[in-house]
């Protein structure tokens, strides 16, 4: 098969991944072989090109947010693995012909106190899609059939992609916010930052019935496709909202947005982190947390939240918007992330 290979990180205006022939990957215990349709880029993709997070496979072929056709399934599992988590809703098996999701948990040990108490996004021994094994950049990959989603119908293969990382992951911060038990109707919510995951989240957040105060830079493509999308008020990326929040996700991956987020959000609410890297946090006065303010982080998802989340998606719906790349063009497409050129959610396509 064809893949976009990552021989060493370095930085993406260098082109790092080489589009070349690799050996077609086979299907072990509890895998499928799937034929990539789509694969989403995400900026976690920008972060494991350019070596912000620790190398764990080399050479790896990145991708996490993979729209594919089952074409084979490997051998029965020989038990453990995971494979019993709590998290695996009770459906129909997987066969060959299915369209599917693969996104960034890529397997859960299964046995860790994490995974055992419904928190499987914290597991100790976890595979990631696209860093620790291969992932969608590929005309092939494969995936555990536990962990992999039925998509639902109403999306095409493209416009599905970028449900599978940013979709999710917008998901789980919102669910982290806390306005789950407070309540969604009227809520004030800030977004820092507006890519692929702040233009599905915004979606979610107006169907719940709360307002929505957009920060971001570029007038011309995040500002205006925030405005679009219903934002409430939109401003620059670190312009104080017009009134006190009561939670925000910070999805740029930016340290220095913390202290005006903090400052924006009112006494009891939360900020939440939405990246896996960010650059570091400055030094602040203790009064911008106080007033029982919470600074949390999301780490990963659990299969749950990705059920919950497509569920929800396709009822709405959400409406994503892309921009189509072909599946050798990783570097560029990549790069048009860095350079915040994508609006709305970068795809690699067949
Ligand atoms: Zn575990
Ligand atoms: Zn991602």
């Amino acid at each position: 098969m064809k893949a976009c290979v990552l021989p060493r990180a370095a930085p993406v205006e260098s082109a790092p991944l080489v589009w070349q022939d690799v050996a077609d990957p086979v299907a072990g215990p509890g895998e499928a072989l799937i034929r990539v349709r789509a694969c989403g880029i995400c900026r976690t993709d920008l972060h494991v090109v350019e070596g912000e997070l620790p190398v764990r496979r080399s050479p790896v072929i990145p991708g996490h947010q993979i729209v594919g056709e089952v074409v084979a399934l490997g051998p029965a599992p020989n038990g453990g693995g995971g494979a019993a988590a709590p998290a695996r809703p009770a459906g129909p098996p997987l066969a060959a012909g299915q369209r599917v999701g693969v996104a960034w948990l890529h397997r859960t040990c299964g046995r860790c106190r994490f995974c055992r108490s419904g928190r499987e996004n914290l597991c100790t021994d976890p595979d990631f899609t696209g860093w620790t094994v291969d992932g969608g950049f590929a005309e092939l990959c494969t995936a555990r059939a536990d962990f992999v989603y039925p998509l639902p119908a109403g999306f095409g293969d493209r416009d599905a992609a970028p449900l599978l990382c940013a979709g999710i992951i917008g998901f789980r911060a919102l669910r982290l916010t806390g306005l789950d038990q407070r309540g969604w109707a009227g809520a004030r919510l800030g977004i820092y930052g507006f890519g692929a995951a702040g233009h599905v989240a915004i979606q979610l957040a107006r169907g719940r019935g709360a307002e929505v105060y957009v920060c971001t830079r570029d007038r011309t493509r995040h500002q205006a496709l925030a405005a679009e999308l219903g934002a409430t008020w939109v401003g620059d990326a670190a312009e104080r909202p017009p009134v006190a929040l009561d939670a925000a996700i910070i999805f740029a991956p930016a340290g220095p947005l913390v202290p005006p987020a903090l400052e924006a959000v009112d006494r009891g609410g939360s900020v939440v982190l939405g990246g896996i890297h960010m650059s570091p946090l400055p030094e602040m006065p203790y009064d911008r947390l106080y007033g029982e303010r919470v600074l949390r982080s999301v780490a990963n998802n659990t299969r749950e939240d990705g059920h919950d989340f497509l569920a929800e998606a396709a009822r709405l719906p959400v409406r994503t918007h892309t921009e189509v790349f072909p599946l050798g063009e990783a570097n560029r497409a990549l790069r048009a992330l860095k350079d915040d050129a994508i609006r709305g959610a970068g795809v690699l396509a067949i």
